[in-house]
């Protein structure tokens, strides 16, 4: 079995580290209750009482060998399985002064219980079978969610609709595997036969699933990670101005989201509930440019990694040298040209635009007179969800180790059905089938190494 005894009975603060009304301790195993009972003093309880379960008790948090009391809490203790973890748990919910948090929980460990690791109690809820590898996952996303949809795909998850739609896949997979398994085992048995019309329509099947799964990744990684969006020009055509209305309309402003490097200046905003990085690949703050400054190549590199280029320019007057030398850098496919300052007039047409840069979506627009602004935004929200993911659907794949994994499993699926196709031996199609059956079983974590465990485990805060 996986992770080891879970004898042992860990603790942890709970809630965040700072000031704030009040604070939480948490501890989890067989020790919960005797160590909850050696440092809490509850009132107004008969000496004979004793703590009973999911009650909540007003008392002291009191250090006996010192003689010493050190907060008035509030305490519980709830005793598995239905609880977090699934072992016995004990909460004190003392002021929320770190002071505080941490003399309890210094008691806590005085009295038999191990400091918790990074993301141990959900561990555990994992390892105790409660919950499965993306619902554990789910977990630190809904923590660390900073939009309304990013919390909402996270929530989800952790309540299990990716792992039913895993779950439901691969129980398809394996009424197939069986089909395969008995016709190669009994041959010669009075069994229905498995013709390769019929296993190839299976394969088409469990390949579209599959498919569609992936087709999400895209969204699905925009809603955690947020749209990178470069916007570029050459100085004084009004970027930092549309910077600015950006922000300005952005309702909720996302300071950081995990996992991403911060190695360019950007500022993160939201378009209805879309995180958008806005990249600084061009000076969108200076006022002196830029493509210069960071050389081309470096600009080109910002181009590439960017899911959306607004290149934007000063349509009021013709397109000068710096502005060809940014078009030949672009990949015009996934570039908004915003044509500014039109409210001086209109000298760079929409045709030449196009002519230059077919693929390219264009704007006229007057950044000082707040146009051109609500159409940027549709056209970016068309981009996130560009006919391809409804915006209520909320089943993404958000989670680069679920994508890696359903790739390599989309591989095998294909394998096999290839194989099919060209009626090869059922034994060697068997073993991509099966294949794809574990790959997928991966991603709820059926069948995975504990190095894989740690790592997810790993990126979780204390005390969760
Ligand atoms: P950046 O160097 O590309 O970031 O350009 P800025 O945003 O700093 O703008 C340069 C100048 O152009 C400022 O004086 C802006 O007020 C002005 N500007 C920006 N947008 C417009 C516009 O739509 N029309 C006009 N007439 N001026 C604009
Ligand atoms: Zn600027």
């Amino acid at each position: 079995q996986l992770g080891g005894t879970m004898e042992d009975t860990i603790a942890a603060i709970a809630t965040a580290y700072g000031e704030g009304g009040i604070g939480i301790i948490r501890i989890s195993g067989p020790e919960a209750k005797s160590i909850l009972d050696k440092l809490f003093i509850p009132k107004n309880l008969e000496i004979t009482e004793h703590i009973a379960n999911r009650r909540l008790y007003y008392g002291n948090v009191v250090d006996k060998a010192k003689n010493q009391r050190i907060d008035e809490v509030l305490a519980v203790f709830m005793n598995g399985p239905r609880t977090y973890t699934a072992e016995d748990v004990a909460e004190i919910y003392c002021h929320g002064s770190i002071i505080s948090l941490r003399k309890i929980l210094d008691l806590a460990l005085q009295h038999g219980a191990r400091l918790a690791e990074k993301g141990e109690f959900t561990k555990r809820a994992f390892l105790n079978g409660r919950l499965d590898l993306t619902q554990a996952e789910a977990v630190i996303d809904v923590i660390r969610a900073k939009t309304e949809k990013g919390f909402h795909v996270a929530v989800d998850q952790m309540e299990g609709a990716l792992s039913e739609k895993i779950r439901s896949l691969r129980s398809i997979i394996m009424d197939l595997l069986v089909d395969v398994t008995v016709n190669l085992d009994y041959p010669d048995e009075d069994i229905e036969e498995l013709t390769y019309d019929a296993l190839e329509k299976s394969l088409m099947l469990i390949n579209d699933n599959i498919d569609r799964l992936l087709a999400t990744a895209d969204t699905g990684r925009i809603i955690r990670e947020g749209l990178h969006v470069a916007i570029i020009g050459k100085p004084n055509v009004g970027k930092s101005s549309l910077m600015n209305a950006l922000l300005k309309e952005s309702r909720a402003i996302v300071t950081e989201i995990p996992g991403t490097t911060r190695d360019t200046i950007e500022e993160v905003l939201t378009i209805q509930d879309i995180p958008v990085r806005l990249v600084d690949t061009a000076g969108i703050r200076e006022t002196e440019d830029v493509i210069e400054k960071i050389g081309i190549e470096k600009s080109k590199e910002s181009f590439n990694k960017a899911d959306l280029v607004i290149f934007m320019i000063d349509g009021s007057r013709p397109l000068s040298e710096e502005d060809f030398r940014i078009i030949n850098h672009i990949d015009d496919n996934k570039t908004i040209v915003m044509i500014n300052k039109t409210d001086l007039g209109q000298t760079v047409s929409d045709q030449e635009i196009k002519s230059l840069l077919p693929g390219a979506a264009t704007i006229k627009a007057a950044i000082r007179e707040d146009k051109g602004i609500e159409e940027l935004e549709q056209k970016i929200l068309s981009l996130v969800y560009g006919g391809k993911v409804k915006q209520e659907e909320s089943l993404l794949i958000t989670n680069v180790r679920h994508y890696n994994l359903l790739r390599s499993a989309k591989e095998a699926s294909k394998d096999a059905l290839d194989m099919a196709r060209n009626r090869e031996a059922l034994d060697f199609i068997e073993v991509d089938i099966k294949r794809c059956w574990e790959l997928l079983g991966e991603i709820i974590g059926d069948s995975v190494t504990e190095d894989i465990i740690d790592q997810v485990f790993e990126r979780f805060c204390l005390g969760k």
